[in-house]
């Protein structure tokens, strides 16, 4: 555990290490908006209720947010009365919002423009807004005062534009379903306007919750469990068997575009691959055919296990979902895990496989998972896999092969990889490219 001085120096390290001062860059209108865009709001949600633990968290988050945007033209990243803002130089806000949407820990996030506090500025650039926008219906003003000494509150500043935008447009008023928001925040130097506001996925930042064990098979399953877990403000790195020699490399090809679309969330993503072909010919050679699935798991479990160990990760995650399959009844799940003494988590374990299937084609895994390959799991697999075995027969049937000296080969063997994010391709691009 880190003592409390060592958490704040290394939150301010975190914080310090933003990009190039705003400052140090030019400014450009906006491509996108003609209310020229200068920054970026991210609220989170989740992180404000950390009391003790915010200032850790937030850092964190700016950091996350650094990256993600690195290769953009950003200034500093700050945090901001319980908001971070991003000083945005030259705007490509669009692309900047569709990443801070795949961010973990982020609620939503304004396109705004920065002006001095001052009620008469915020007036002024209203003013301009309203000579090339229009309400698209009913409208209304959202007004945050952060700054409890600015001299007007909330609802007179968001009455006095309100009114402003009713005499230029003839727009009606509607405070609960308006088709358009103007939002304000009001800081203490500065007031932020914004016309857009782009809803993220939420959670925790990435980093905050420790490092986790992905066991990826290139299913339709373990993604959606990896993002859950990145969700949750775990880092995840993936581990994938395959069936070499028995297979081609197609299930490879898959886990490595998986991991592109995680890596969006969390950055470049380790990936080690692991040979499982000729543990399964072991397994195939020497047990009944029944207990067959189950002891390839309970293989896969032991080398997670210790590649865990090895790079001192906090658990191992899958994406079993209770009965799904023959090796996902309870007694099978709790003999797979029962093979070895790390944590296993199974953040699918009562969800059914339809709100799986929505959830992977709302975060771009779907194509790719249902891209048809071979997976070792369907090598030798039985006509009729015990959905009840006992703990007597699967230690009796592991007699009949060196656990201990095919693990440490096939940890020994692994190829390990890293997987950049894949921004500028959709789901069903990155599945075309899978041989
Ligand atoms: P998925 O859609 O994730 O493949 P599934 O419903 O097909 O899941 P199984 O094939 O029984 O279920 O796999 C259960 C879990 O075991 C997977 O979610 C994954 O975490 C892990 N797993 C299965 N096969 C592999 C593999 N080849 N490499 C890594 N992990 C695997
Ligand atoms: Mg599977």
């Amino acid at each position: 555990m880190l003592g409390r001085r060592a958490e704040r120096n290394k939150s301010e390290r975190l914080l310090a290490a933003c990009p190039l001062s705003f400052r140090q860059m030019p400014r450009y209108p906006s491509p996108v908006s003609e209310l020229r865009v200068d920054a970026v709001v991210v609220h989170y949600n989740e992180i404000a209720l950390k009391l003790g633990q915010r200032r850790h968290f937030v850092a964190r988050l700016a950091a996350n947010i650094r990256r993600v945007l690195g290769d953009l033209p950003i200034g500093a990243v700050r945090s901001i009365a319980g908001r971070i803002v991003v000083d945005v130089a030259e705007a490509d806000t669009k692309t900047m919002a569709r990443r801070l949407a795949v961010t973990p820990g982020i609620a939503n996030v304004w396109c705004a423009r920065s002006l001095e506090a001052d009620l008469d500025a915020l007036e002024r650039e209203v003013d301009a807004v309203l000579d090339w926008w229009r309400p698209p219906g009913s409208f209304r003003i959202e007004v945050r005062r952060a700054d409890k000494q600015f001299p007007m509150q909330s609802p007179a500043i968001a009455a006095r534009l309100g009114r402003r935008v009713v005499e230029r447009t003839g727009a009606p008023v509607d405070l609960k379903g308006a088709k358009s928001i103007l939002y304000v925040l009001v800081v203490r130097d500065r007031i932020y306007l914004a016309l857009e506001r782009v809803v993220g996925c939420g959670g925790l930042p990435v980093s905050t919750g420790g490092r986790v064990l992905l066991l990826l098979s290139g299913g339709i399953d373990s993604p959606v469990a990896g993002l859950r877990m990145m969700r949750r403000g775990c880092r995840v790195r993936a581990l994938h068997f395959h069936g070499a020699p028995y297979t081609s490399a197609t299930s490879r090809e898959k886990v490595r575009r998986l991991c592109a679309v995680l890596a969006r969330g969390q950055g470049p993503t380790e990936l080690d691959l692991v040979e499982f072909g000729g543990i399964q010919r072991e397994i195939v050679r020497s047990a009944p055919s029944a207990l067959r699935v189950v002891l390839y798991r309970r293989m896969m479990m032991r080398i997670a296990a210790a590649l865990q160990y090895e790079l001192g990760m906090g658990a191992i995650v899958t994406g079993e979902s209770l009965g799904q399959v023959a090796s996902q009844t309870l007694t099978n799940m709790t003999l797979i895990s029962g093979a070895i003494d790390v944590p296993v988590l199974r953040p699918l374990v009562g969800m059914d496989k339809r709100e799986i299937m929505d959830y992977a084609q709302r975060e771009g895994t779907y194509e790719i998972s249902i891209v048809p390959d071979e997976d070792c799991c369907s090598l030798f697999v039985p006509k009729h896999p015990a959905t009840a075995a006992t703990r007597v027969e699967v230690e009796a049937a592991e007699t009949g092969y060196d656990i201990p000296a095919l693990v440490r080969a096939a940890v020994e063997g692994r190829e390990r990889e890293v997987i950049e994010p894949a921004w500028d391709a959709s789901a069903v691009e990155l599945a075309a490219e899978i041989a």
